[in-house]
């Protein structure tokens, strides 16, 4: 039976799924979102180096080009609406061999074709005087004005919440298990529900070959191309101010050193093509990678402040490209499927054409009632004493910091529960809240956390996640507290 009509199903919530949704409500449609986590910003989305790619890159005339640099341009004003955290500090690509020059100007010529403004290459002295902790080897360097760094967890998660505020409903733990054409409409299958909808968009990162699959006769694959990384403590924040890549090689971008927008440093990623879609293991063989290609940017790189370490899988297609658009043989059957890097760049972009792709197809008119804006869950720790002061005059939780290694109150962790498409794991809080990103990597606070995740969803704290699935932290209890105060 089937429970659920709409317009338009999404199949996936990651940063491009959930940019299609906010994209799609503005329009006059009715539209779901499957995930098949116990959260959105499950895979790749969560994992990357959350560069904002300037477009030097890719082969022009690739989608990878074209969306990379049209999703830069409009990178900042979708910042600036659902108020994401962003930085334009640049990159610089550099030689340290002089075999490597020549990729320099290539790169150069690249950017060109592709339409990436103010590109330029730097000498030696100003590389060094921009960043003064390289390499000193450092010869030449294109200067990519236009790259940046953003939070791609809370862009993933506000396209979310400003696509619900407008409409769009969130199903998750709904894995898309089949999906079939039954009276024009099609009939998409979870294990508790299911849907029928006129059109969908596959945006499933790394199995968007299988749901392709199910129904188109040009098959595509997808393999699970591992990055690994190592992250440093905030105390080396201001250790360089752009993004350092070395020159990119046959599998990617290579081992760069980038700052986030919360103070630590990537350090990473390999790339090493696995078989399992699931193993996101970090290694010792692949970390002392990462650590050796660091050491070339950064020969002093504090090994001590490393505080944790974690990989990513992209999602690459054997099409060598982003596959972006209408699927030939399957009618109102749209694809974002391979879309590894620049695709959290691209991802303005990708929603933004592929709604307006579905809308056309639909025949759909504008939603007059869409609001762009989403503001986030303030965060204390960038607060002044003073607004610091009137939160917690209004709500008494402002005043009680769970997570001491970056200063997260327990007002925010139960906002990031209580907003629309909230938390529900541990991980959930984590990624809304920053609790247990920090130093100690959630040694203090994970207890509290689990107790107010008990709380607000009412759940006995044996049924708290920390992603879903069986991840456990709480099995019973070894004795009654009354039991103990005996001894
Ligand atoms: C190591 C690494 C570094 C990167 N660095 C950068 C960078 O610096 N800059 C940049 O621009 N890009 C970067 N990228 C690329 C970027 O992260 C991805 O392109 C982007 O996150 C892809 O988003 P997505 O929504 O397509 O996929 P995902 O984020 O993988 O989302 C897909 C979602 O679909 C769900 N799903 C799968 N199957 C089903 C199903 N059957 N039913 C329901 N749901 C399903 C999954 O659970 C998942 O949540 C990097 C990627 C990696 C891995």
């Amino acid at each position: 039976m089937i429970n659920n009509s709409y317009d338009v199903i999404i199949i996936g919530g990651g940063v491009v799924g959930c940019a299609t949704a906010r994209e799609l409500t503005k329009y006059d449609l009715k539209i779901a979102l499957l995930e098949k986590s116990t959260d959105i910003c499950a895979g790749q989305s969560k994992a990357n180096t959350a560069i904002i790619h300037g477009g030097y890159d890719a082969k022009p005339g690739t989608k990878k080009a074209y969306y990379n640099v049209l999703g830069n341009k409009m990178f900042g004003k979708v910042c600036e609406e659902l108020d994401v955290p962003h930085e334009w500090n640049g990159s610089l690509v550099v030689s340290f061999e002089s075999d490597q020059d020549d990729k320099i100007f290539e790169l150069y010529q690249r950017g060109q074709k592709n339409g990436v403004p103010n590109l330029g290459i730097i000498k030696h002295d100003e590389i060094m005087r921009r960043e003064p902790n390289i390499n000193p080897e450092a010869r030449l360097a294109l200067d990519v004005q236009n790259g940046g760094i953003c939070c791609p967890y809370e862009l993933t998660i506000a396209y979310a919440e400003n696509a619900a505020k407008n409409g769009a409903d969130f199903f998750r733990s709904s894995q898309v298990t089949s999906i079939r054409r039954e009276n024009e409409a099609w009939i998409v299958e979870t294990p508790s529900q299911i849907f029928s909808c006129k059109a969908v968009v596959n945006c499933a990162g790394m199995y968007s070959d299988e749901i392709h699959n199910m129904v188109s006769k040009d098959k595509l694959s997808i393999q699970p191309r591992r990055g690994e990384y190592y992250l440093i403590d905030k105390k080396y924040a201001s250790a360089f101010h752009s993004a350092i890549f070395q020159v990119p090689g046959k599998m990617g971008k290579g081992i760069l050193i980038a700052r986030t927008v919360d103070g630590t440093t990537l350090v990473g990623p390999t790339a090493e093509d696995i078989q399992d879609k699931t193993d996101t293991r970090t290694t010792a063989e692949g970390l002392s990678k990462a650590l050796a290609g660091a050491k070339i940017t950064w020969p002093s790189l504090p090994t001590r402040a490393f505080i944790t370490t974690f990989s990513g899988l992209r999602s690459h297609c054997d099409r060598d490209d982003f596959v972006i658009g209408k699927v030939s043989d399957a009618p109102l059957f749209f694809d974002a499927a391979g879309v590894e890097s620049p695709g959290l760049t691209s991802s303005p972009a990708i929603g933004f054409e592929l709604a307006e792709m579905v809308a056309q197809a639909l025949n759909s008119g504008k939603n007059d009632k869409f609001d762009p804006i989403r503001k986030g869950i303030p965060k204390f720790r960038e607060l002044s004493n003073e607004t610091r002061a009137k939160l917690i005059a209004d709500n008494s939780d402002f005043a009680k910091v769970v997570c001491r290694c970056e200063t997260v109150t327990e007002a925010e962790i139960r906002e990031a529960i209580r907003r629309p498409v909230g938390a529900v794991t541990v991980d959930g809080i984590k990624i809304r809240t920053r609790a247990g990103m920090g130093r100690c990597q959630a040694g203090f606070c994970t207890p509290r956390v689990l107790e107010i995740l008990s709380e607000e969803l009412n759940i006995p704290l044996e049924m708290v996640r920390k992603f879903g699935g069986d991840s456990k932290y709480v099995y019973g209890k070894i004795f009654e507290a009354s039991e103990a105060s005996h001894d």
